[in-house]
């Protein structure tokens, strides 16, 4: 071999890439050292021989079939192809040939570049299928799905049959992580997202929105509207039940539900994204009607849906220029001797004038605005009871708060309590918290811990609109409640229904004997307060004492209370 010869084989053999050079026939005449440590076949093998047989089974053909009407023209040519090695593994090879001519113009050679790209190929591919997939259940993701509802769509307007999106949600998720842990709560959604494909037929899309959500979409449904309707019903109500089925975690089960909304494609005038939020519209609805359901949409849900934003941003107003107010309702006993108060939110509404609380708190519940406006009213009465602490008539009055289920369970809500109580220095005997069954019933046991924990502190609970709930007796005797709010029904009808005045009696001597007492609320007449009275209970609350009223008026009551 002569020197220069040696020196330019050195040189292939240095690179990383494979190099491979055939004559004109393409029969191999050499290869370098990276070559054969790529795709694991040894010189003397492929020498003479064609490399076809880095060719297999899923080796693109229309690339074969351009690389070799290329070469057969002498071109050069370049291509991404799967190769397979020796040993039978593929690799994605990066490959560039080039024909080579002598002085008179004669193709004599060809020389083969290539690369392993496999690495960097699985890398991009990875990438792709992130942006277009869930990484948890491995579900199309939002942005794949809008794109298969657009399609969905489209093909639905052009072969007219009907198509549906439907919006799954689970109930009470939130639970299970805040319980659990974020890894059950993953476990959770895996689960569900094996059992909606089972469910599925072949051909619609299943996809995970984020969190709890997941959206299907139905195509090819039938022409007639009614019938798709139909049909989606079926498919939704085999949502429900396979949903429905308890999840086995690691020590629990776990028994959950899931609320669907529906809305088929019709008459093609929104866009895919109104569809969507259609479904969601509907999906909402299914939850406040009590989760474990199917609701399609209507129109007038649409309504419902302005009228909430509109109050949302509202509220959100309200809260910062100050048009919450708080009225506070006298409570007494049977000697008319002031207890305290119930304290009861008004929204002091620029353009509607003042709204009770059943226009607004439904609303704040559900978009979460409960929160700050719960604190508001927590921050507020304790303002008001140090008021009251410092001067002699109103020194021992009770103040009674509020608070529903999504105050309650906040995972600070007992802190939050410690630190108002703290920061304006209250005795904290004077403060009542009202919770109502629904609440406490939800999970007993975290109930009572975190009951406890206020206790603790020294604050006492009266457990509201008592008798509507499940009150059981069992129950009652878990926890640990300071005072039963006899519901207004009971005592709207003490007078008339001999049943209210048994139901009255036996929630007294019941709490009689737990050591709890009893307040009766909606007392309206001097008739329903002796009746209350000759069943034993003697203290009470409403328009007979007085109404709700803002702090000034209610200062007044008390005066006159003590000049009586
Ligand atoms: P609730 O806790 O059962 O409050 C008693 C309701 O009965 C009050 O309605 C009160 O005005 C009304 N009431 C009192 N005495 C009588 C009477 O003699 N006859 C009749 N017919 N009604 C009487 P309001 O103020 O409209 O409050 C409604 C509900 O809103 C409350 O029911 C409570 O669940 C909720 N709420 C009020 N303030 C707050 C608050 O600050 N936070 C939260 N989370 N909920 C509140
Ligand atoms: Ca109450
Ligand atoms: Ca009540």
């Amino acid at each position: 071999m002569n020197q220069e010869l040696r020196l330019r084989q050195e040189a292939l053999n240095s690179i990383s890439q494979g190099v491979l050079i055939t004559d004109a026939q393409r029969r191999t005449t050499y290869m370098n050292d990276a070559f054969e440590k790529i795709t694991g076949y040894p010189k003397d093998e492929l020498m003479g021989g064609s490399c076809a047989v880095l060719q297999g089974v899923e080796t693109d053909p229309e690339t074969i079939k351009e690389l070799r009407n290329a070469l057969n023209k002498g071109h050069s040519f370049q291509a991404e192809i799967l190769n397979y090695r020796k040993n039978g593994t593929p690799f994605w090879n990066e490959l560039s040939i080039t024909p080579v001519r002598d002085s008179e113009g004669n193709l004599t050679q060809f020389v083969g570049v290539q690369r392993d790209i496999s690495e960097q190929k699985a890398a991009t591919e990875k990438i792709e299928h992130l942006a277009y997939y869930d990484p948890l259940t491995d579900l199309p993701n939002r942005r794949l799905f809008m794109d298969r509802l657009n399609h969905a769509f489209s093909s639905s307007q052009r072969s007219s049959r009907e198509g549906a999106v439907l919006f799954i949600d689970l109930d009470n998720f939130k639970g299970i992580n805040d319980t659990f842990g974020h890894n059950v709560g993953d476990f959770v959604i895996q689960q569900t997202a094996k059992r909606l494909e089972s469910c599925m037929r072949v051909g619609d899309t299943i996809a995970r929105l984020g969190g709890d959500e997941f959206v299907v979409v139905l195509e090819a449904l039938s022409e007639q509207r009614f019938e798709a309707a139909k049909q989606v019903s079926v498919i939704g109500k085999k949502i429900l039940t396979v949903l429905s089925q308890p999840y086995q975690l690691n020590k629990q089960e776990w028994h959950g539900t899931s609320s669907i909304g529906a809305v088929l494609f019709s008459d093609h005038e929104e866009s895919a994204e109104e569809l969507l939020k259609r479904a969601d519209i509907a999906m909402f609805r299914s939850k406040n009607a009590g989760h474990n359901m199917l609701t399609f949409f209507n129109h007038e849900m649409q309504n419902v849906l302005l009228e909430r934003a509109t109050i949302e941003r509202e509220m959100r107003a309200a809260l910062e220029s100050r048009q919450f107010l708080l009225y506070y309702q006298i409570q007494v006993d049977s000697m008319h001797h002031i207890l305290g108060a119930e304290a009861l939110i008004r929204w002091q509404h620029p353009l509607r004038g003042l709204l009770s609380p059943a226009h607004f708190i439904p609303s704040a519940e559900e978009v979460g605005l409960i929160l700050p406006i719960g604190q508001w009213v927590m921050e507020t009465a304790c303002i008001q009871l140090k008021a009251w602490e410092q001067r002699v008539l109103t020194h021992d009055l009770v103040l009674s708060v509020n608070v529903s289920a999504n105050e309650f369970r906040q995972a600070d809500f007992v802190e939050q309590v410690k630190t108002l109580l703290q920061r304006y220095d209250i005795n904290p005997r004077l403060l009542k918290l009202e919770l109502t069954e629904s609440v406490l019933l939800e999970s007993i046991d975290e109930t009572i811990i975190l009951m406890n924990a206020l206790k603790r502190i020294g604050v006492s609970f009266s457990l509201d609109d008592f008798g509507t709930g499940y009150s059981s007796l069992q129950y009652l005797k878990r926890l640990p409640i300071d005072q039963l709010k006899i519901d207004q029904i009971f005592v709207h009808n003490i007078a008339t229904d001999i049943s209210d005045k048994v139901i009255v009696r036996t929630i007294v001597v019941m709490a009689q004997s737990l050591n709890i007492k009893v307040i009766a609320e909606g007392v309206e007449t001097e008739e329903q307060q002796q009746l209350l009275l000759d069943s034993g209970c003697t203290q009470y609350q409403g328009y007979l004492f007085g109404k709700p009223m803002p702090i000034e008026q209610f200062e007044e009551l008390l005066k006159q209370g003590e000049k009586r």
